[in-house]
């Protein structure tokens, strides 16, 4: 099943982390796999407490080396970036999404909208709108399907450049969330004036929720001042009955994580579709 296909790949990501060989090797590899189609996307679905149905999905990448395996996109994005193939991998994934939705639209299957992650540095550069209007016009889709998640490490970028990026990304239908928050120097005060839709809580805080009253309160305090902000907050790696209940009752809005549904493959997210998608 997808679970175990899931479980298995992390297990042996886990070990391959261990024991990559040359950070120089790998990333020609990767070079090498962007070119020969050895990347493909799951899809992990995001579900709104108001109403129990999945509301999003998150794209992730994922890489299957011909020799080594499974290799975790923690390993090989960080390296994507260091080496400069960042740009080519964060197009590859625009335009695979954007490949997928024609599908899907094709098919006629009523897909939610489909969260890419981005690297800040594609996101900075100059002429991304441009690109991003690009790719999926070709595939005449709309980017009203699209979010994009950027991590927090962006906005430590002049407020003001910020802003005015954010604003024309915006514009071009596509909506926003911030990854990973609470982990870098931003703060909501800083938010409070960018075109943001969703700030998603990072997994570190939601871990512990169940034994941690600290972080308890983090998460409480991060919902309410989103609430005031009129952002929805998504809280991902839910992982226990216990961490989703707590959720529940500090009023977040959104929730991710194995507990709901693992990472899916094409079909797997396909036929999910199909039933409908109530937790
Ligand atoms: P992220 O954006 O914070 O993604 C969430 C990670 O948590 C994913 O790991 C996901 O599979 C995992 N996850 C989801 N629910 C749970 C849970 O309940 N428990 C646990 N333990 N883990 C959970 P993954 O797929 O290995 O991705 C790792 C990171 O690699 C991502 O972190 C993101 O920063 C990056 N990444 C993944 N796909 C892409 C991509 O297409 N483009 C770019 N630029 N970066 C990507
Ligand atoms: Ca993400
Ligand atoms: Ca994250
Ligand atoms: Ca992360």
């Amino acid at each position: 099943t997808a679970r175990k296909q899931e479980q298995s790949w992390l297990y042996f990501s886990q070990i391959k982390e261990q024991q990559v060989e040359s950070k120089m090797e790998l990333w020609q590899d990767l070079s090498t796999a962007i070119d020969e189609n050895q990347l493909y996307l799951v899809f992990q679905p995001l579900f709104d407490l108001s109403n129990n149905a999945a509301l999003s999905a998150e794209t992730l990448l994922r890489w299957n080396h011909p020799e080594l395996g499974p290799i975790s996109p923690a390993v090989f994005v960080p390296l994507a970036e260091q080496s400069g193939l960042i740009s080519r991998l964060d197009h590859w994934v625009l335009n695979a999404v954007a490949k997928q939705c024609r599908a899907w639209l094709d098919a006629e299957l009523p897909f939610p909208k489909i969260a890419i992650n981005l690297s800040g540095i594609s996101f900075l550069r100059s002429n991304f709108e441009n690109k991003l209007h690009t790719i999926f016009d070709q595939y005449d889709v709309s980017l009203e399907h699209i979010e994009l998640e950027l991590t927090e490490g962006v906005l430590i970028e002049d407020l003001a450049r910020i802003q005015d990026k954010l604003q024309r990304v915006r514009e071009t239908g596509a909506s926003i969330s911030i990854d990973d928050f609470g982990t870098g120097y931003s703060s909501l005060s800083r938010i409070k004036n960018l075109p943001i839709d969703h700030i998603k809580i990072d997994k570190s805080f939601i871990d512990d929720l169940d034994a941690n009253t600290q972080d308890l309160k983090i998460v409480q305090a991060i919902i309410l001042m989103a609430q005031g902000l009129q952002l929805k907050v998504v809280a991902e790696g839910v992982e226990t009955e216990l961490q989703l209940s707590i959720l529940r009752e500090a009023k977040c809005d959104i929730v991710q994580g194995y507990l709901l549904s693992r990472p899916l493959s094409v079909a797997d997210f396909e036929a999910l579709i199909d039933e409908d998608l109530i937790i």
